[in-house]
């Protein structure tokens, strides 16, 4: 038998707005990095390219440095200079742009949120595709994320490829669509896109406002391959209600679109070796995680009376699309039923930020209740730890990682059935599931009263049939959540994607 020759790794730049944890928000963080991480474990030559953000973890950057090389980049009708970096993540190359333009585009403080986030992230993309080209890369393929580098799609197969940068294939993910990116018609002029060729209903003109271009629609129409982070989500915004008005753009770009459920860094978030914990634990021995419990109790000014007192967690942004009525009323059914709930959240949304911290004031002294308003890697992984219950009673979701961290600490999840959550979490009461994929407590309805179902049973089993429930704890965190079969996933949609490519060059 001769051996087969070891296939040549591909090589994969992801563009992209954030990266965990030096530049995260949400997900979008813990997706690069993780499947990045991934990627480059099956042999891949990974890079990756970020803003330079003033508000990064500078100390999480191994070798930072800065190259040579200026990279000049249109905007607005000048050439700008960007100031290129190059340091490593997690064990990742990464190029940082500071762009030396008079607007300071990422020296704000936060990542997102400014009123000018679509020139900042259009200049961005833009730079990051002029750094591949003078710096003479030649990418199978481009992973671009979200609608803030949407933008590389159209700018590669426009402006690109004719330069020269014309080895690679595009991919784009889009991992929420609430987020397209739209706006005047006018802005998009700015990056050297050509308005007039890309304002038509079959390119970027905004399938809701006509008087608007859609960043996410122009990935869609000009990528090779379009995914989305979970199965259910994918078939969720081919429809009208869950499209958000691109639904019609993806059913006519439906071949090249997937939904491929995201995995969860197990490096990063792994109870044996977490040194956030005070304890570390695995699923053959649990007593960590009961020192876990009460040494938040203690942190966090808890009754620690009772050890068999159930702990519900929560961590999220709060935003509707995570179902923040039902968040608030999960804090006092708890209650009700002799639980404890701890919430660490923080939200973009003043009103919300504003009643959430109401409730937070009218508790602070509760034995069983406390919310912490802001965002905390450190507690939240304190948390997850602490956890019997894990809550995510979501609108929409088009994965949610919060269910399977929590999964991984042994946190039982409690979770609404859509998108991602419903390719995740299994209800362990359903009969019409294989037994040994039930791993949680879920419900269909989101209002108070679905969500009581799901939660009112959690706590029953947790309190009546305490051994099948540490059962369950030891079963949720031996579910293989990583990224290895999505990266695969990931992999193969590159390679046959390329093989096209390569296949229609040589008929050429
Ligand atoms: P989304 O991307 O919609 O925010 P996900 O569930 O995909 O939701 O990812 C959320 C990620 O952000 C998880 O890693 C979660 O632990 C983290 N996170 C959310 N809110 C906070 C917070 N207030 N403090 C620390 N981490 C948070």
């Amino acid at each position: 038998l001769t051996s087969l020759p070891k296939r040549a790794g591909l090589h994969v730049i992801h563009i992209a707005a954030e990266m965990a944890p030096v530049a995260k928000v949400g997900g979008l963080g813990d997706v690069v990095t993780g499947l990045c991480k991934a990627l480059q474990k099956r042999g891949h030559l990974v890079e990756i390219v970020l803003p330079k953000y003033d508000c990064m973890e500078y100390e999480r950057i191994r070798d930072l440095r800065a190259l040579d090389v200026v990279i000049e980049s249109y905007f607005d009708g000048h050439l700008f200079k960007n100031k290129v970096w190059v340091g490593v993540v997690e064990g990742l190359p990464v190029y940082f742009i500071e762009p030396h333009h008079p607007d300071n585009f990422f020296w704000r403080g936060q990542l997102y949120g400014e009123q000018d986030d679509f020139k900042r992230f259009s200049f961005f993309s833009r730079a990051a595709l002029e750094l591949l080209l003078q710096t003479g890369k030649k990418p199978d393929i481009i992973h671009c994320h979200d609608w803030q580098t949407a933008f590389v799609a159209p700018l590669y197969w426009d402006l690109y490829a004719p330069k020269g940068l014309d080895s690679a294939r595009i991919c784009f993910t889009c991992h929420n669509f609430e987020y397209q990116g739209s706006a005047p018609t006018s802005q998009l002029a700015s990056c050297g896109l050509d308005v007039h060729q890309l304002n038509r209903p079959d390119r970027m003109q905004d399938n809701l406002s006509h008087d608007k271009v859609n960043a996410v629609k122009g990935a869609i129409v000009f990528s090779n391959i379009v995914t989305t982070v979970s199965p259910t989500y994918a078939q969720e915004v081919r429809t009208a209600e869950g499209g958000r008005g691109l639904h019609v753009t993806l059913n006519s770009h439906s071949k090249k679109f997937i939904g491929i459920l995201n995995g969860i860094d197990t490096d990063a978030w792994n109870p044996a070796t977490d040194t956030f914990l005070k304890v570390q634990y695995n699923a053959s021995d649990l007593q960590g995680k009961a020192e876990n419990k009460e040494a938040i109790r203690r942190h966090l000014g808890l009754s620690s009376a009772d050890v068999r007192r159930p702990l519900v967690g929560c961590i999220t942004r709060l935003v509707p699309q995570k179902g923040v009525h039902l968040i608030r009323h999960a804090i006092y059914r708890t209650m009700e039923l002799g639980g404890q709930f701890v919430l660490l959240g923080s939200s973009p949304v003043p009103h919300i930020q504003r009643e959430f911290e109401d409730i937070a004031n009218l508790l602070k002294t509760h034995e069983h209740v406390r919310l912490i308003l802001k965002y905390d890697d450190s507690l939240s992984h304190l948390i997850y730890a602490a956890a019997d219950m894990f809550i995510i009673p979501s609108i929409f979701e088009p994965c949610g990682l919060t269910q399977m961290i929590a999964m991984r600490y042994g946190a039982v999840p409690i979770a609404r059935k859509t998108g991602g959550l419903n390719d995740s979490v299994f209800d362990v009461d359903d009969d019409t599931i294989p037994t040994q994929f039930r791993n949680g407590f879920t419900f269909l309805n989101p209002d108070e009263q679905g969500l009581n179902g799901a939660l009112d049973r959690a706590l029953k089993h947790y309190k009546n049939n305490s051994q099948s429930w540490q059962q369950l704890v030891q079963k949720v965190m031996t579910i293989d959540l990583s990224w290895d079969s999505s990266a695969l996933q990931y992999e193969e949609l590159y390679e046959k994607s390329v093989a096209r490519a390569r296949a229609a060059s040589s008929r050429a």
